[in-house]
């Protein structure tokens, strides 16, 4: 992998998420060689996904290149690498690269989506977990308004129009407030000729509630907030099949949807060598002391989604969200240099922030530590902390000028069919 010798312990850290990022932030100018491995070579602001789905946000403006994150680290390398497998016994990491050898490990590998073994749901809905699968996001809802404008039949209309979200966390909820934004405030200016009124936005949840490790009163008003907007919030519903165009569910409900967005869950990134059952916890997530050591391996680390850390306050693990990652990095950086000097560890304690969620504009919930609001109020604080932590001036200041203009002009200038979707079923459409 062309990486030099050193005398200095090597540390390879897995994935340039959150978690990696911030690791590499803390050992930065430490006695120590990072190598940090990552797929991509940005990384990438997932909570603003949903914007690039929607037109909101380019979406070069919710990554930034892992390599300008290192600039100026000295004994730091970065490799677009994918890792295939760890090798515990020889210590080496197998990528597509090559091998490379370690002194020490980190995986912050985060998490894809979970289909829960449905192959159908798997190959025909669609997935929001990373860029190229947002800009897909936002062709297939393009396209398939171009589409409906071509078509005579009714009921093949409606299904081009209709859009169904399954799963409603963050993301579900996030969306379908977005899309029913673009129903309102620009389908019928853009598509003069096609009743868009027709268009459904249906978000589906397997619960009694939508967003539901928020407080009671967050997602009664985030309901609220969605049907005000015209969004048919569905509970207690869980989808079963896709054929590309009909939608199961465990009741009578069926819809008739082009367009099937699964956000029902998520699991760990899990790598071969590190995948036997004596590691994993439920949603293969890496099972880790309070210093983020996996079992058996004081050498080998995992933080954020990837890991499953039980603590009292948070017996299944901390949540599979930015913060724990980001502190998972902080300290684990703080921890891998009192390790090489010899001094006691400290365990990991997360402080949790709060969760906030935005349903559209002016509508947003947010349960803080101390405070719970929803509204206005909730929606700038909303923007307020995704700019902060949003990785890059140039990015804070993009966001910020677009959000500005979107809420100045009611509009979202990014709907652009850039890299057309083609479905992979579609040679073989659904019967
Ligand atoms: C649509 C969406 C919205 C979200 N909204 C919020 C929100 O509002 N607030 C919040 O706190 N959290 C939110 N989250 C969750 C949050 O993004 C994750 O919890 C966080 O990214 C976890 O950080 P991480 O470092 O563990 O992993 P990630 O940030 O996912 O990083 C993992 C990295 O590992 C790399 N990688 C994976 N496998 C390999 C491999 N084999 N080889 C090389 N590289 C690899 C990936 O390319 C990636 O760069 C959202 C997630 C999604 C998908």
């Amino acid at each position: 992998m062309n990486i030099p010798q050193s005398n200095l312990p090597r540390i390879i850290v897995i994935g340039g998420g959150f978690g990696g990022i911030a690791l590499a932030k803390k050992l930065a100018k430490k006695e120590v060689q990072v190598v940090l491995l990552d797929k991509h070579n940005y990384h990438n602001f997932q909570p603003l996904l949903y914007q690039v789905s929607t037109g909101g946000l380019e979406p070069d403006s919710i990554a930034y290149p892992i390599r300008k994150v290192l600039q100026g680290y000295p004994n730091f390398y970065f490799r677009l690498a994918e890792v295939v497998q760890v090798d515990t016994v020889n210590r080496r990491v197998h990528t597509n690269i090559g091998p490379i050898h370690y002194d020490y490990l980190v995986v912050a590998t985060g998490s894809e989506t979970n289909f829960f073994g449905n192959k159908n749901i798997e190959e025909k809905a669609m997935a929001m977990k990373t860029i190229p699968q947002s800009l897909n996001l936002r062709s297939l809802i393009l396209e398939n308004f171009e589409q409906a404008l071509l078509t005579d039949d009714l009921h093949e209309r409606d299904a081009l129009m209709n859009f169904v979200i399954v799963g409603g966390g963050p993301t579900g909820v996030e969306l379908a407030g977005a899309l029913a934004e673009i129903k309102k405030g620009i389908l019928p200016k853009d598509y003069p000729d096609l009743d868009t009124r027709r268009a459904q936005i249906n978000l589906v949840q397997g619960g009694n509630r939508i967003l539901p490790a928020m407080s009671e009163i967050a997602s009664q008003k985030a309901e609220k907030f969605l049907e005000k907007l015209g969004v048919n919030v569905w509970k207690n519903i869980r989808v079963t099949d896709y054929d590309g165009k009909h939608i199961s569910t465990n009741t009578d409900t069926t819809f008739e949807a082009a367009t099937l967005v699964w956000a029902a869950g998520v699991k760990a990134v899990s790598i071969k060598g590190l995948d036997a059952q004596e590691f994993l916890s439920r949603g293969n997530r890496l099972i880790v002391n309070e210093f983020n050591q996996i079992q058996g391996h004081n050498e080998i680390f995992a933080i954020g989604d990837v890991a499953h850390m039980e603590t009292e306050a948070f017996p299944n693990g901390h949540p599979m969200m930015a913060q724990p990652a980001i502190q998972q990095g902080q300290n684990l950086g703080v921890n891998l240099v009192r390790m090489l000097e010899n001094k006691p560890m400290q365990p990991f304690t997360y402080k949790d922030k709060g969760s906030m969620a935005t349903v559209g504009r002016n509508k947003a919930v947010a349960d803080l530590r101390r405070f719970k609001f929803q509204g206005v109020f909730a929606w700038f604080v909303w923007m307020f902390v995704h700019l902060f932590f949003l990785i890059g001036f140039r990015n804070r200041v993009v966001v910020f000028i677009n959000w500005v203009y979107n809420y100045v002009r009611f509009d979202r200038e990014a709907r652009l069919i850039i890299r057309p979707f083609k479905k992979r079923y579609q040679d073989s459409p659904p019967t």
